[in-house]
Formats: structure tokens, C-alpha cells, sequence
């Protein structure tokens, strides 16, 4: 049977106490599909919103296997130790329906769970990618109004969820493998170009001499992407993290960054840009929401796919149709 709920104050105020069982109870209503509770979760963010803010927050991606959770074990234990509070939330992309979790249930980030400086939130799996995105862009300000100074956001580097990871955090960290065939193996352009630092991941023992090759690679390709609006140019760096090799580099890059971009104002103007971005995710993701749900959209919509299936009916007008029908009698769903 469910718990009964927190109240909104009692969150606030645990959460702004640094409480961790009451800041994960309110993420649980952020996540949770019922719309009572988040309400709840909408009163204690903007309860917060004052205390939000201050952190750094860091998007990490790769494709599975590339060694990010290693590296955030490894990178987050370097940060702790220096004094920071760490949240690591996760962007999982894979749907209920490809038979779950990209980022895996297994056990991930043993030391650093254990750290009462770290916190640790694998997301839930199964909601739409805007869903858990907007979901994520809210439990990061809870961590910030609990005192974390450091959020990093995980994805897997293999579709859209980095894109959603991109346009949440401050600098966005692309983990490398070196020697895995072709170079640039797998990961788009693009994703490249929004990366502000790349990390080429296991550089230890016999892999050395490649990672330092990858890096060369890299870094003369970087050179002939156009300067990026930061004013930053992206660095690259090897690193180990099962030899804790390389960690505190890319510390050091992301403080130089900050530092750049506090400077010349580039920080502001890419938070103002994200929040404009949530608020068309929102509206996005509340209008797609009720559209599907609607129940004479639910009853027709199977009927209509086989239509649009068969040729019977041409793309352009179901969806007219769909419309018509939602347009009809929106406010009576
Ligand atoms: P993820 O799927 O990106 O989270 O990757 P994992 O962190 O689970 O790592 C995948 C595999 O690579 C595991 O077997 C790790 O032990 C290994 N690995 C991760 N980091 C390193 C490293 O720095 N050096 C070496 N040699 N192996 C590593």
C-alpha cells in the first residue's frame, strides 16, 4: 500500500535542509503518472525556484559500454573528495517497449552510492523522452535547492535523448572510445559539435598509445567545426577512470569553461535559451499528452492507423481528421 503523501511544506523544508528522503520523495511525485501528485510536485518547485540555480550542471554521454558509469564513479568520487555535493541523475531513452533500461540496473556507482555528498537517481524508464526529460529538468532543481554544486545528467549517446541532455546543462562532456575501428565510430557530427569537452575513456595499459592517437584525431577535428558561439573551443583529453587517470583534467577544463563564459555573458544568455526551450517542452508535452489520451482520439485512432496503412486514407487528412475530432470536443475529454 502507498505511503501516504508528504505535504508540500514538509518537502520544502527538507528538501531545503538537504534532507535526502524527503528530496527523493518529492522526485518520486515528479515521476509519478498521477496528476495529483504532480501538482504537488509543481507547488514544491516553485516553492524552491528562489534557491536554484547555483550549481554546475553537466551533461555526460556515450555509447553503452564507452565507460560512463565507470567514469562518473571515478569523476565523482574526485569531487566529492574535494568538498563538493554531487547529484547524478540519469536520461534512460529505452522504452518499455524495447524491454527496458540502456543504462542498466546493474549495480552502478558502488563507492560513490555510498557517499552521504553523493546522490544518485537512476530515472524511470517507460514515459515518452520529453516526459523524463521535463521530469529531469525539475528533479535538477530540487538537487540545486538541496545543496548540490554539482549535477551531472546521463544519457546514452545513441539518439536524441543527448540532445534533450544538451539543452539542460551548462557543458556537455562526450566519452570516447579509442581504437574501436573508425574513429569517429558511430557518434554523429552533431553530437560532436555540441560537445564542449571529449574525453577518450580507458587510456591505461596497452590502450595508451591508441588513446593518444583518438585524442590527435579528434582535436584536428574539432579544428575545422566553425567557433562555436560559446567562444569556447571544445578540448579533448584521455583519462582512466579505473585508474582514476585524467579526472581532475577535465575539472580543470570545466572550471576554464565557466570561467570563459561567465566572462563574456555566454553563461546567462544559454540558461535564458534553456528556459524558453522547457517552457515550448512543456507545452509540447502537455498538448501531445492530451491529445492521446483523449478518449474518442483513443477509440478512433487504431481504426484510422490501418487506414493511413492500407492507402485508404491519405496521411495529411487522418491527422486533419484526428484534429478535427480533438478540436471538436477538446474541453469534454
Ligand atoms: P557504460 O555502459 O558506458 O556505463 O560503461 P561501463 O562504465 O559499464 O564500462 C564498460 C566496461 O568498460 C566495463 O567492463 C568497465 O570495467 C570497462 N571500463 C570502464 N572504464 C574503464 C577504464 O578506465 N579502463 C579500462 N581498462 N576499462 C574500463
Amino acid at each position: 500500500s502507498r505511503k501516504t503523501r508528504p505535504t508540500v511544506k514538509e518537502c520544502v523544508d527538507g528538501i531545503l535542509n538537504g534532507d535526502r528522503v524527503l528530496l527523493s520523495r518529492a522526485i518520486t511525485l515528479i515521476e509519478s503518472q498521477l496528476s495529483e501528485d504532480n501538482q504537488l510536485a509543481r507547488q514544491i518547485i516553485e516553492k524552491i525556484m528562489p534557491h536554484t540555480g547555483n550549481s554546475i550542471r553537466i551533461g555526460i554521454t556515450g555509447v553503452p559500454g564507452v565507460g560512463k558509469s565507470t567514469f562518473i564513479e571515478s569523476f565523482g568520487s574526485f569531487l566529492v573528495e574535494h568538498g563538493h555535493k554531487l547529484a547524478v541523475l540519469a536520461i534512460d531513452p529505452s522504452s518499455k517497449k524495447s524491454g527496458g533500461s540502456i543504462l542498466g540496473d546493474k549495480t552502478r556507482m558502488d563507492t560513490l552510492s555510498k557517499s552521504n555528498n553523493a546522490f544518485i537517481r537512476p530515472s524511470s524508464a517507460g514515459a515518452s523522452l520529453g516526459g523524463v526529460a521535463n521530469k529531469t529538468r525539475e528533479t535538477l532543481l530540487l538537487c540545486e535547492a538541496a545543496g548540490y554544486d554539482v549535477i551531472i545528467i546521463e544519457t546514452v549517446g545513441v539518439g536524441q535523448s543527448e540532445i534533450a541532455v544538451h539543452d539542460m546543462v551548462d557543458f556537455f562532456l562526450l566519452l570516447m572510445l579509442a581504437g574501436a575501428g573508425d574513429e569517429l565510430q558511430g557518434i554523429k557530427k552533431g553530437i560532436m559539435e555540441m560537445a564542449d569537452g571529449i574525453a577518450i575513456t580507458k587510456a591505461d595499459g596497452d590502450n595508451i598509445p591508441v588513446a593518444k592517437k583518438a585524442k590527435a584525431t579528434y582535436q584536428n577535428a574539432l579544428h575545422l567545426f566553425p567557433l562555436a558561439e560559446s567562444g569556447w573551443t571544445a578540448k579533448v583529453v584521455t583519462c582512466s577512470a579505473l585508474e582514476n587517470k585524467g579526472v581532475n583534467d577535465i575539472w580543470q577544463i570545466i572550471n576554464d569553461y565557466q570561467q570563459v563564459v561567465k566572462k563574456n555573458g555566454y553563461w546567462q544568455e544559454k540558461r535564458s535559451q534553456q528556459n524558453l526551450s522547457w517552457m515550448y517542452a512543456s507545452i509540447d508535452h502537455y498538448l501531445k499528452t492530451r491529445f492521446f489520451d483523449h478518449q474518442t482520439i483513443k477509440r478512433e485512432l487504431q481504426e484510422i492507423i490501418g487506414q493511413v496503412k492500407n492507402g485508404d486514407i491519405l496521411p495529411l487528412k487522418a491527422a486533419n481528421e484526428l484534429i478535427r475530432i480533438f478540436e471538436g470536443n477538446a474541453g469534454k475529454a
